[in-house]
């Protein structure tokens, strides 16, 4: 069962990874290399089916000639960007080949053909987890500002799991694939550029030294904060998107809620989907920050301004996101708000909920 979910920049995608990371099996997304560090993209989920699904493998196209021009170039893939974005969202899970979605280019057979007699080069690195989101966005806004089309940005996360292989080189952290058409003698130098930015990212041992480092250097370069997180909502929240580590707006309004006492809801994807299912701010958001901002709305209305209802909502909110109402197969039958969630009917019934 897969589902593929649009989402927009890095932070939303380290939310909706950390949460489907403890709900799904496989998981990657794919970004439009033309915006940056905010760029759109796609989340693709998936777990064994536990039923016999039907779904169909597919029968590969072919292009008809090797052209002597790439085809791919940043007017054509703007295009195919644009349109595979579009068709790509499929919220509600659904029963798919593990054919196409394990090996999604090979719809074409010979896909290799589009970049021209002179192939292509794929830039792949990993960062680890501690070293957050920045070496990364400054990789995505360096091939925005290039122009140089990636036609595939894969970003995905490897898992504290050892490679039995000789050339594979997974280790925690999160990893970005870039390709590019070989064309361009400025690919060299912007090579360098990458190579420069993951050696600074440091060795993985230092990583979380040199996280922990940063927010203590944070606190004393910035010794208002204390105060400014528990002054007005609006500042406080403009300073802690400022901060690197936050890691999104989840973080943010984590730390407005636990250190600056404002009674807000903290929504990350476990969050978002519990609320949403149990009818909190469900339906008409156009991607994941909307939604979140419609179950935190939602949410205020019917709890108390205090930041103690707000936290004991988070955390049960939280908490039964990840261990009863998990994004798959979620645990209706033994759930104690069964009786009250109307987002259960549309999961039985196989029509909704996701
Ligand atoms: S009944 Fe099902 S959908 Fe509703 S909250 Fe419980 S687990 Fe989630």
């Amino acid at each position: 069962m897969t589902e593929a979910v649009a989402l927009r920049g890095l932070e939303e995608f380290q939310e909706i990874s950390d949460v489907s990371d403890a709900t799904h099996e496989y998981t990657v997304a794919w970004f439009d290399s033309f915006g940056g560090r905010n760029a759109r993209g796609i989340f693709f989920r998936g777990n064994h089916a536990a039923i016999a699904a039907r779904a169909k493998k597919r029968r590969a196209l072919r292009l008809p000639l090797a052209p002597f021009a790439p085809l791919l170039n940043p007017l054509s893939v703007r295009a195919f960007n644009a349109a595979y974005y579009r068709a790509s969202q499929h919220r509600q899970p659904h029963a798919q080949h593990y054919d196409p979605f394990f090996y999604p280019l090979d719809a074409i057979a010979n896909w290799n053909v589009a970049y021209g007699r002179r192939g292509f080069v794929q830039y792949q690195c990993v960062i680890p987890i501690a070293a957050g989101v920045e070496p990364l966005a400054e990789i995505l806004d360096r091939t925005a500002r290039s122009r140089m089309a990636s036609f595939l940005t894969v970003i995905k996360k490897f898992a504290d799991v050892e490679s039995p292989g000789i050339l594979s080189f997974p280790r925690p952290g999160t990893t970005l694939c870039l390709d590019f058409a070989a064309k361009s003698a400025a690919l060299l130098p912007m090579r360098e550029t990458f190579d420069a930015i993951v050696a600074a990212a440091g060795p993985y041992a230092l990583q979380r030294l040199q996280a922990l480092r940063r927010v203590v250097e944070t606190f004393r370069e910035r010794p208002d904060l204390p105060a400014v997180l528990k002054g007005p909502m609006p500042a406080a929240l403009k300073s802690l998107k400022g901060l690197t580590q936050m890691g999104g707006d989840s973080g943010a309004y984590r730390m407005l809620l636990f250190a600056g006492d404002h009674p807000v809801l903290p929504v990350n994807a476990a969050v978002e989907r519990t609320a949403r299912r149990l009818g909190y701010g469900a339906g008409g958001a156009r991607d994941f920050r909307q939604s979140a901002q419609n179950v935190r709305d939602a949410v205020a209305r019917e709890l108390p301004a205090t930041s103690a209802a707000h936290r004991t909502a988070y955390v049960y909110l939280a908490h039964h996101g990840v261990t009863i109402c998990k994004q798959a197969d979620p645990e209706c039958p033994i759930c104690p708000l069964k009786a009250e969630c109307p987002g259960r009917k549309a999961i039985v019934a196989g029509v909704g909920g996701a």
